[in-house]
């Protein structure tokens, strides 16, 4: 993929209503995005994808839906209050500041290196200035609850959302009464402070997480951890994803993070990124449980009534970013072809299609009625009645037929139903494939069994 497609996509995510930058109007909020009409239908379906899979599809995996805000402690068992940090240097001529590990890398020197440390062959990139020494820097945002702002009062929003798993892990597993293996899914809001935010939706302050923890007998830990990892590749892959734009990458022993026992990314090839994390799978081992158990003072065991056994079961992680995973979809989806349709009015060169995935597109189906007559938009409308419950679909009158086609491909959507004069007298109607461009005639009255062999729903 070339490098300036990140470039396009950001500009063309803006033009067809996907993303926008938050608060434009105020000049834009540095490394925040709002999602428009087409980007929260994509970001809808992405973690409706996941959930399918990850729950309803699954006996062994159920749900929850835990609040932003926890009790303060949580985040010093789990570590972030100490270690939740970034090493960061600050330029001293033209005080910008850097992550000290990325312009390491960007050197080709090993980011082995401990706070304070610098080496001063390394300069400011952007102005050459000399570098500070390494500090640490909180990632957590902090906030204040109630009335009082004091030390007393200052909370944290969630950096990630599998803490409220932990948390819930008795409540969860007394309510269901759930047997050991289980697994629980959650998709929320997480929260931070990068120094260094970019590339567009990849590396935000504010981002949505998908992810699942599945707690297992000790014994069981690596054959699940391998099933897991094997489970996440394929989902990428079963919605379209490009296999040689996906690769695992295993954590070495010196980035793992305190609490990994293994860790894995699942890597996309992002356009001038290269390969970057786009989800992770991790074998936590029984460090969130017993940590939670120290700080809380509540024992956080599963008792296993068939071998009268009581334990703390490990755990597996699956983490993905459900703003990364969308993005990604609108990457890899993203093709120019030469003019295919419409030459009538074919002053272009070039045409966009985005060949997401069926379950990803945000319109599933378009109807557009040939002429504006008035028959003609009456029985069109009442197509899309018969449709719209079922599926998401946009109703566009405006234009020439084959401009109207290359405005769906645009934005994805798999299926155009065109409506014409004849179909006032023979009740049929064309559809058309956004990827094939063959066209079929279907009975209106068949339309929606036609449509769900094809989409489901
Ligand atoms: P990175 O190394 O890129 O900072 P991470 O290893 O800190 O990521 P995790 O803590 O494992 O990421 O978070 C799980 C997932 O959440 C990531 O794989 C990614 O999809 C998503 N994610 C993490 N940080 C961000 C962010 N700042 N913006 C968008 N998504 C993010």
């Amino acid at each position: 993929m070339p490098a300036d497609t990140l470039e396009k996509v950001v500009n063309f995510a803006k033009r067809r209503g996907f993303v926008f930058q938050s608060s434009e109007i105020y000049g834009g909020l540095s490394s925040c995005y709002d999602y428009g009409p087409l980007g929260v239908e994509l970001k809808n379906n992405v973690k409706k994808a996941w959930w399918k899979a990850m729950v309803r599809e699954r006996n062994d995996v159920v749900g929850l839906d835990s609040a932003i805000l926890m009790h303060p402690k949580t985040w010093e068992a789990s570590g972030h209050v100490e270690g939740f940090t970034d090493p960061l240097v600050d330029c001293k001529k033209c005080k910008k500041r850097w992550r000290a590990d990325h312009l390491l890398e960007a050197k080709g020197i090993k980011p082995d290196f401990r706070p304070g440390e610098w080496d001063k062959s390394v300069t400011c990139p952007d102005c050459g200035g000399e570098l500070t020494d390494v500090r640490k820097f909180n990632l957590m945002f902090k906030t204040f609850m109630g009335a009082v702002e004091d030390e007393a009062s200052q909370i944290y929003l969630r950096p990630e959302t599998c803490q409220g798993i932990y948390l819930n892990f008795l409540n969860v597993q007394q309510s269901m009464r759930l047997k050991l293996p289980f697994g629980v899914a959650q998709i929320g809001k997480a929260f931070r402070n990068e120094i260094t935010p970019g590339h567009f939706t990849f590396r935000t302050r504010e981002f949505e997480q998908m992810e699942q923890q599945y707690f297992v007998h000790p014994s069981e830990a690596k054959n699940t951890f391998a099933m897991w990892k094997e489970e996440r590749m394929k989902w990428y892959q079963n919605l379209g994803i490009k296999k040689e734009k996906l690769r695992f990458r295993e954590h070495q022993e010196k980035e793992l993070a305190h609490y990994a026992k293994a860790a894995f990314d699942i890597e996309y090839d992002y356009p001038g990124m290269g390969f970057k994390e786009l989800a992770g799978i991790h074998n936590r081992g029984d460090w969130d449980l017993s940590r939670h158990e120290e700080f809380s003072g509540q024992e956080l065991k599963y008792f296993d009534q068939e071998k009268n056994a009581k334990y703390t079961p490990h755990i597996i992680e699956t983490s993905d970013g459900a703003d990364r995973a969308a993005l990604a979809f609108l990457l890899d989806a993203y093709e120019e072809v030469e003019a295919r349709s419409g030459k009538e009015d074919a002053k272009h060169e070039k045409e966009i299609i985005l060949r997401l995935h069926k379950d990803l597109a945000p319109i599933k189906v378009a109807v557009l009625p040939l002429s504006k007559k008035e028959p003609l938009q009456k029985l069109s409308k009442e197509v899309r009645s018969g449709l719209r419950n079922t599926w998401m679909t946009q109703y566009d009158e405006t234009g020439a037929i084959g401009k109207r086609y290359r405005r769906q491909d645009e934005i994805g959507t798999p299926y155009c139903v065109t409506i014409d004069f004849e179909s006032l007298e023979d009740k049929q109607v064309t559809v058309r494939d956004r990827d094939t461009m063959e066209q079929e005639r279907v009975e209106i009255g068949e339309l929606k069994d036609y449509l769900d062999k094809k989409l489901g729903n």
